[in-house]
């Protein structure tokens, strides 16, 4: 602790990204990146973008993208609250929606462990649902509670499961707890489950998160979103603008629009990689993984006779890199993202040897 420091910041419990190292003929298999590039008309609208009004501020509000989200999913752009990746967007929504005194946040006890240092961040309680042996987020634990929560949040699908909740089940937890806001962080939702952005309507307390860091392959222009009732959203807004008025900048703004017109190639690059998940899910159960069923851009798996430290530790001495989280209930997984078909045979062979050598 450092005598300059403010005193929570001794507290903190600050996020660990995937690694993102320089080693020749990596595999980046450890951060949920698509394998393909972004849209091309995306690109292109960077380089449009690369020019004299960069020397301007960006729209603070970015316009164009609220549309864009708004028109995709028919909803209003009073409904859309863009931000400097979801994980911003994310600490906004703990920042407004979560600080109830004396009220404990539910979430899962697996799930983005982003969440958690937020609430160390904004000083939020926090009340760890655990999930079902088979890793399932039971509904019926959000339902009928003895104390108010402060605000209940998950992934859908779930990370780094990968498993989806149906959106009946995701209806009776916001209708149980009508008075706090029930955000779904919905970041792999492209890749096989249901925005729950459709229950809106009939349900006011639904906040959806996404990010176009993965089915739209721009992680590194840092753009997300939430959809809401324009009553939270307003309140988000409040929040966004005590921080930062312009989060995205014109190349970002300009990008994600990009993204949402070229829906021919979202619908073609999802589609692949959803393939090449339904396969590498074959393959590894071949060399004896299980696996457990994804509805995301990545799989979740162990191998009953081999402990998951060493296997990372194999792979990466090949150039390959998986996540692999030392946690509670899950030191045996790996997190697996999928790559291209090349990407997985890759993957598939070095596995192998790995499994056979040593058993
Ligand atoms: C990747 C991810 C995010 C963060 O996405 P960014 O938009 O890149 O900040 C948020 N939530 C979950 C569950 C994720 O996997």
């Amino acid at each position: 602790m450092s005598r300059f420091w403010s005193q929570h910041v001794a507290g903190l419990a600050p996020y660990v990204p995937g690694e993102q190292p320089k080693i020749n003929n990596l595999l980046k298999l450890n951060t949920n990146e698509h394998p393909y590039g972004p849209s091309p008309r995306a690109l292109e609208a960077i380089r449009a973008g690369a020019e004299d009004a960069l020397r301007l501020y960006p729209d603070p509000e970015a316009t164009a993208l609220r549309k864009a989200v708004a028109q995709f999913y028919g909803v209003e752009a009073g409904q859309v609250l863009p931000g400097n990746g979801s994980d911003e967007v994310l600490a906004h929504v703990f920042n407004a929606l979560f600080r109830h005194p004396g009220k404990a946040l539910l979430m899962p006890d697996i799930t983005y462990s982003f969440y958690k240092t937020y609430c160390k961040l904004y000083d939020i309680p926090v009340k760890l649902v655990p999930l079902a042996d088979d890793f399932s987020i039971r509904a019926q634990d959000y339902i009928g509670l003895a104390e108010k929560p402060a605000g209940i949040i998950f992934a859908n699908p779930n990370a780094p499961t990968g498993l989806a909740l149906e959106l009946e089940e995701i209806e009776l937890i916001a209708k149980a707890n009508p008075d706090v806001a029930v955000v779904v962080d919905e970041a792999y939702v492209d890749f096989g489950a249901q925005t729950a952005i459709t229950l809106m309507s009939r349900c006011p307390n639904i906040v959806v998160i996404h990010t176009l860091s993965k089915s739209r392959a721009l992680a590194g222009m840092r753009v997300g979103y939430a959809v809401a009732s324009q009553e939270i959203i307003e309140g988000l807004i409040r929040v966004k603008d005590s921080f930062n008025s312009y989060p995205l900048d014109r190349l970002a703004i300009a990008a994600a629009v990009a993204s949402f017109e070229d829906h021919d190639y979202f619908v073609e690059s999802t589609r692949k990689v959803v393939s090449a998940r339904e396969d590498l899910t074959q393959q590894l159960e071949t060399i004896g993984f299980e696996v457990l069923p994804s509805k995301s851009n990545f799989v979740f798996v162990r191998h009953p006779d081999h402990d998951a430290t060493e296997l990372a530790a194999g792979l990466r001495s090949h150039g390959i890199l998986v996540r692999h989280f030392n946690a509670p209930r899950i030191s045996q997984y790996l997190r697996i993202t999928v790559g291209t078909r090349e990407d997985c045979a890759r993957l598939c062979n070095t596995l192998s040897e790995l499994t056979e050598k040593t058993s």
